[in-house]
């Protein structure tokens, strides 16, 4: 059945082929046709859960797009087409588990660094390949070749920085790795038309929302300019009010070309105009008054854009206590509230707001492996075992809800972490990564809130675990320096050092040479945006022989969650005393 299938799609890609020659009427040449329809196959079977059950589905959607590849190299949707045969043959295999499927995966991935360098999606195939070396066959030396490859030929893609990260980790440099003998500068052509892949282009949404936030992220593929701007509403012409923004020297990609719709009670939908001046404008269509705040994150790319339903500038004071009171305080009692402030009291202190829910983050994910230590361990893995150890502890012994913003070894992207965190209301946030070095000395424990800092140690740390570079994190420096980030510094201050002292104290009545390295201010994107104090916790050096061999074990993970989770339950102590003296 199957094999019929194919030939009867050979057949039809052939004829059409061998047309191509004399074609001279309108519609997509015959390669896109093939790409298209290959396409199609992809997003249905994607869809389709039973499908996805049988392995020889997989199969078959890979194979309409290695037909295109075979039929017709020279076509432009090659490497898109090797890259998603790549991908199912990759996925394929965490299914299958038959190695010849992740062989296959590599070679496809192979094949579109080698034959087409220049294309925007050759280092994400090389990543892949260094990950599938390190993650599923066990072999570092293989790991660091494909790394030092990535790191040599694609110096400026967007995940060089990982990939140094990656290698660092492993004891390798870019230079001490001996080349692959396939190793082949890109042509003259194919650098050229690289730099055209990388015009801006807007490829995707996604969206996150609550009652009374909206969280949009639009993906760019390369770094834009932008302008924000506001539009009343028309009551003739029956629009809403809205909020645009403008990307400069923009497109608009394949996958969103109707309108994208979001309905929460902040933004009914997204639409999207391309400008005379080459410019997109995308605009939200509004709910009604609010408040809204934009920036910009790299790797990849976007545009984040908050919205909060309500006036900011009577700041969280107003929002904070709007949940608590029955009727919304006056502009008076505001400033009173305001003017009674002291230090060390919290304005969700004041406004007696009860902790009911916190969100437990654990770093990484998916294709973000986070730091790899010496034996091969991923951060990402030992991040989620403490994490899920201290979403039950919370249950348990707090009586809290807690929210996971991962479950699973699944990618995540930052902004998505707070926005999941936002949407659930959490009243704390928490998120938990294990610490890295070039100097494997290095070892202890330490906290960070966010804040705008100076300190080099605290901009190479959070350059690390955004997947960045120093330079951009000073750039959000600058731009996060207008944010209204302080609403909850004081409590995240707090928090961190209280969670700081309870990790130590608790490690130090189980192990000796406990080291801890205090609080420290950070400028990490997944805090960005939290509408709750947030902290993140470096639990221990995975670079360390020492820390390392302790964090694989079981009872030091069981630790690190009950200093957490003790660090958060004096957190609520020191409130509710406060609240109820
Ligand atoms: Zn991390």
């Amino acid at each position: 059945m199957r094999s019929r299938l194919f030939t009867g799609i050979c057949a039809i890609l052939l004829a059409v082929g061998l047309l191509s020659g004399t074609r001279a009427l309108a519609g997509p040449p015959p390669a896109e046709a093939a790409y298209q329809k290959a396409r199609r196959a992809y997003y249905s079977f994607r869809n389709d859960k039973e499908r996805r059950k049988f392995r020889h589905n997989w199969k078959n959607v890979a194979a309409k797009f290695e037909q295109l590849v075979d039929g017709f190299p020279k076509s432009s949707r090659v490497p898109d087409a090797l890259f998603t045969a790549g991908r199912l043959y990759h996925d394929l295999y965490l299914i299958s588990r038959l190695p010849a499927d992740l062989d296959h995966s590599i070679e496809l991935f192979g094949k579109l660094v080698k034959d087409f360098p220049g294309d925007h999606l050759a280092d994400d195939a090389q990543l892949f390949v260094a990950m599938a070396w390190i993650e599923l066959k066990k072999n570092q030396g293989k790991a660091k070749e494909a790394l030092a490859y990535l790191v040599e030929h694609f110096p400026d893609g967007d995940v060089a920085p990982k990939a140094r990260r990656m290698l660092e980790d492993l004891g390798g440099t870019a230079a001490a790795v001996k080349k692959p003998s396939a190793a082949k500068k890109p042509p003259v052509n194919q650098v050229q038309k690289d730099n055209s892949a990388k015009h801006a282009v807007l490829e995707k949404i996604r969206h996150w929302s609550n009652p009374g936030y909206t969280r949009i992220a639009l993906y760019t593929r390369a770094k834009v300019r932008y302008k924000v701007g506001r539009l009343a509403a028309d009551e003739k012409q029956g629009t809403p009010p809205r909020l645009y923004i403008d990307l400069a020297a923009c497109e608009l990609g394949d996958e969103l070309t109707r309108p994208e719709p979001v309905q929460d009670r902040v933004v009914s939908r997204v639409r999207f105009a391309e400008r005379d001046d080459g410019s997109l404008r995308v605009v939200l269509d509004l709910g009604g008054k609010n408040s809204y705040r934009v920036f910009p994150l790299d790797t990849p790319e976007r545009v984040v854009v908050d919205i909060t339903r309500g006036q900011d500038d009577e700041d969280a004071v107003a929002r904070v206590i709007g949940q608590k009171l029955p009727k919304k305080p006056t502009r008076a009692e505001v400033a009173k509230l305001k003017k009674k402030s002291k230090p060390g009291v919290s304005l969700s202190m004041m406004a007696g707001l009860k902790i009911k829910c916190v969100a437990i983050d654990a770093g990484h994910g998916g294709k973000d492996p986070g730091a790899i230590g010496s034996s091969g361990v991923f951060e990402k893995k030992i991040a989620l075992k403490i994490a899920k150890r201290v979403a039950e502890l919370i249950k348990k012994n707090l009586k809290l809800d807690v929210i996971l913003t991962r479950k699973g070894d699944y990618f995540v992207p930052l902004e998505g972490r707070t926005a999941i965190a936002n949407e659930h209301n959490a009243d704390l946030f928490v998120s938990i990564h294990l610490n890295a070095h070039r100097n494997r000395k290095f070892r202890g424990v330490e906290t960070f809130y966010l804040d705008l800092t100076d300190d080099r140690y605290s901009i190479k740390l959070a350059a690390r675990e955004n997947a960045t570079s120093e330079k951009s994190i000073s750039d959000l420096k600058y731009i996060l320096a207008d944010l209204a980030l302080k609403s909850h510094v004081d409590d995240s201050i707090r928090l961190s050092r209280l969670v700081q002292k309870n990790i130590v104290r608790t490690l130090r009545s189980h192990y000796k040479q406990v080291k801890g390295l205090g609080i420290k201010p950070a400028l990490f994107y997944v805090l960005i945006g939290a509408r709750m104090p947030s902290i993140l916790i470096e639990t221990s050096f995975i670079t360390n022989p020492l820390d390392e061999k302790r964090l694989k074990s079981t009872a030091y993970q069981k630790r690190l969650a009950e200093g957490i989770v003790a660090g958060i339950a004096e957190f609520i102590k020191e409130r509710d005393k406060f609240l109820d003296p």
